[in-house]
């Protein structure tokens, strides 16, 4: 069984032009304006970053931006308030950005004109705002005195989506934000709207990289074996398949970390099992209280690919080690992916066995630790004095 999956669109989709996120602690003082991608395409966002801060008209119909913090997409000349450039997405045409989950803007109406753009706008807002319950094609229709057939048709023709398609896109998008801020892939699936539906969670698989044999299922048909006991850290909670280390969690209250576990696996079948973990959590102890380097145990989890390749990085780094977010990126020959370092690190499952609290920032600060940053200082100093003590 594999047990977690993650989605961020690293394996399969190119980094978001200017890089959106923000939520997560880059080590870049970020003054300049980034613009990944090739040189040509630079200079192609950069042209049309200037067109918006221009309010070009020439430019209408030839792109179109969406914006994160809002969701909204506009024509080059809204005369809506400008965006952060480092918010802004551009898109070649207007279905890109429905796919991508955004909603047409009142202001601009950047849908094709014809006699039908107003009222598709009319319900792709309607869809957006009501991604927890779809509504049918005949409920859809209903409200605008069509025949489901009809409205299908003038949807997808005028969005190059079906409603259906663009309601998911919504979902879709809604999903990675809040995973991006962090959330829990269990919180987040709800908030997103995914609701407890199956069927919902396999529709969505495939373009989010989600397995539904998995995670879609939340580790139904599997057995996983955890305990959880005192270290020096606070609590620690182990979790394994027969497969592998599933879950290592630091916290404070052994009920929490327990709760989690459930919310994660609600379908799996969890067994306290202190004999099965025993010789795993003697491992960690050993590790924590400096006898040994390195947690080093199969691990049962499931990733992108970039998070493989991330991961596969750490567990590189030795003890008493440590690299910044960029150069990390810089040693996966993706200098500019920073900030998708930071998310791989931040959504790291197995606390110490993947070693992400040896990547900090490049300023020395510390970055980020989805089990506290005194706790990643206090992992950090250990490994550090029990390296120099060996060196001197
Ligand atoms: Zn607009």
């Amino acid at each position: 069984m594999t047990s977690l999956v993650y989605i961020n669109g690293e394996a399969n989709r190119p980094m978001p032009l200017l890089d959106p996120t923000g939520e997560i602690d880059s080590d870049r003082p970020a003054p300049v304006p980034r613009v990944p991608g090739t040189p040509k395409a630079q200079r192609r966002d950069l042209a049309r970053w200037k067109a918006i801060t221009a309010r070009d008209t020439s430019q209408d119909g030839k792109f179109v931006y969406g914006v994160r913090s809002t969701g909204i997409f506009c024509r080059p000349s809204c005369p809506s308030r400008k965006p952060r450039q480092d918010g802004v997405v551009f898109f070649s045409e207007t279905g890109m950005a429905l796919r991508a989950g955004f909603r047409p803007c009142l202001r601009c109406r950047p849908l094709q004109r014809d006699a039908h753009s107003e009222l598709v706008e009319r319900l792709c807002r309607h869809i957006a705002s009501h991604v927890e319950e779809p509504e049918s094609l005949e409920a859809l229709g209903s409200r605008e005195g069509l025949s489901p057939f009809h409205l299908q048709r003038v949807f997808k023709r005028i969005t190059g989506l079906t409603p259906r398609e663009y309601g998911d896109a919504c979902r879709v998008a809604r999903l990675k934000a809040r995973l991006q801020a962090g959330q829990s892939v269990t919180e987040a699936l709800y908030g997103a709207g995914y609701g407890s539906s199956s069927r919902l969670y396999e529709r969505s698989s495939s373009r989010l990289g989600m397995t539904p044999a998995t995670y879609g299922r939340r580790g139904l048909g599997a057995c996983i074996n955890y305990e959880v006991a005192d270290c020096c850290l606070g609590k620690v909670l182990v979790a394994a398949t027969a497969s592998g280390l599933c879950s290592l969690q630091f916290g404070d209250s052994e009920r929490c970390l327990v709760a989690s576990l459930k919310g994660e696996y609600a379908a799996a079948k969890l067994l306290r099992n202190p004999k099965a973990l025993a010789p795993c959590l003697q491992q960690i102890q050993a590790y924590l209280t400096g006898s040994r380097r390195n947690v080093d145990l199969p691990l049962d989890i499931r990733a992108t690919a970039f998070q493989w390749r991330v991961w596969n990085h750490l567990k590189a780094i030795p003890e008493g080690a440590v690299q910044t977010y960029s150069e990390v990126a810089e040693a996966l020959s993706r200098p500019r992916a920073a900030r998708a370092v930071a998310r791989a690190c931040a959504s790291n499952q197995v606390a110490v066995a993947i070693p992400c609290h040896r990547v900090i920032r490049a300023d020395g600060g510390l970055g980020g630790y989805r089990w506290g940053l005194s706790r990643k200082e206090r992992l950090l100093d250990s490994e550090r004095a029990r390296t120099s003590g060996k060196s001197a």
